[in-house]
C-alpha cells in the first residue's frame, strides 16, 4: 500500500522532537522516517533509531548513487537526508510516514508529494524563548546553540509555505492541535 505522509518542520528547539515523540505514542499507524545525518550522536541517541549516523564521505557517496529523495547540508558540514528505502520500509508495514526534516526539506516533500503529504510548521513563542529551550535542553555547546538560533530567524520567514503552523506556546495545545490536524488528514479521502 501507499501510505499518507506528515511532514513536521520547525526552528531547533521549537519542541519538535518532543511532539514527535508524543504523536507516535498514539496508534494511528504512524511510523518515523529515520533520517541519515553526518552529525555525532546526541544524548542517548542511537544508530537506527533517532538516524542513521554517517561519515562524511559515506553520505556522499549514498548522494551520488540517488539514495536520497531530498538532502540538505543543514549546518556546516552537517547533512541530513531522507533515504528513498525509508518510505518504502514504513509502506511496507501498512504505515503512514513521519518526517521531521528542516524548512527546506519539509517544503520540498511536500512539492513531491503534494496531496499526499500534510505539512505543518510548529512556530516557537520567539527567538527568545527558542533560546532558553536550546540552553535548558542542554545537549548543545554555545557556538552551535548561536548558529541555530541564526538559522531560526531564517526558517521563520518561510513558515507560511507549510499548509499549517502551529503555535508551540503550551506544550499540551500544540501536541493536541498537531494530532487534530494529523489524523483529520489521514482519514479523509485523498
Ligand atoms: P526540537 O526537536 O525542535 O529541536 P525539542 O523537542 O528538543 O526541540 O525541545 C527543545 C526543549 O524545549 C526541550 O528541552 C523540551 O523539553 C522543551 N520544550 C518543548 N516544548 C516546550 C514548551 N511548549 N514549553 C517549554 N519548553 C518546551
Ligand atoms: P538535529 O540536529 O536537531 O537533530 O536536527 C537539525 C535539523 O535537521 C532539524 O531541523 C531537523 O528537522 C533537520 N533534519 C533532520 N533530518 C532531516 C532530513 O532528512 N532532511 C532534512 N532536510 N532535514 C533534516
Amino acid at each position: 500500500m501507499r501510505g499518507k505522509l506528515v511532514i513536521i518542520s520547525a526552528p531547533s528547539g521549537a519542541g519538535k522532537s518532543t511532539i514527535i515523540r508524543h504523536l507516535l505514542e498514539n496508534d494511528i499507524n504512524l511510523e518515523f522516517s529515520i533520517s541519515a545525518t553526518t552529525r555525532a550522536p546526541r544524548g542517548r541517541e542511537k544508530n537506527g533509531r533517532e538516524y542513521y549516523f554517517l561519515t562524511i564521505e559515506d553520505f556522499k557517496r549514498r548522494i551520488k548513487d540517488g539514495a536520497f529523495i531530498e538532502w540538505e547540508e543543514v549546518y556546516k558540514d552537517q547533512f541530513y537526508g531522507t533515504l528513498k528505502s525509508e518510505i518504502d520500509r514504513i509502506w511496507s508495514h501498512g504505515n503512514h510516514v513521519l518526517f521531521d526534516v528542516d524548512v527546506k526539506g519539509g517544503i520540498n516533500l511536500k512539492n513531491i508529494f503534494k496531496h499526499e503529504a500534510i505539512s505543518i510548521f510548529i512556530m516557537p513563542p520567539s527567538v527568545r524563548e527558542l533560546e532558553k529551550r536550546l540552553l535548558l535542553r542542554g545537549t548543545d555547546d554555545p557556538g552551535k546553540i548561536r548558529m541555530r538560533l541564526a538559522k531560526a530567524e531564517e526558517e521563520m520567514k518561510l513558515a507560511d509555505e507549510f499548509d499549517n503552523i502551529v503555535l508551540n506556546d503550551n506544550l499540551e495545545e500544540a501536541e493536541e492541535e498537531i494530532y487534530e490536524l494529523m489524523s483529520g488528514f489521514i482519514r479523509r479521502e485523498t
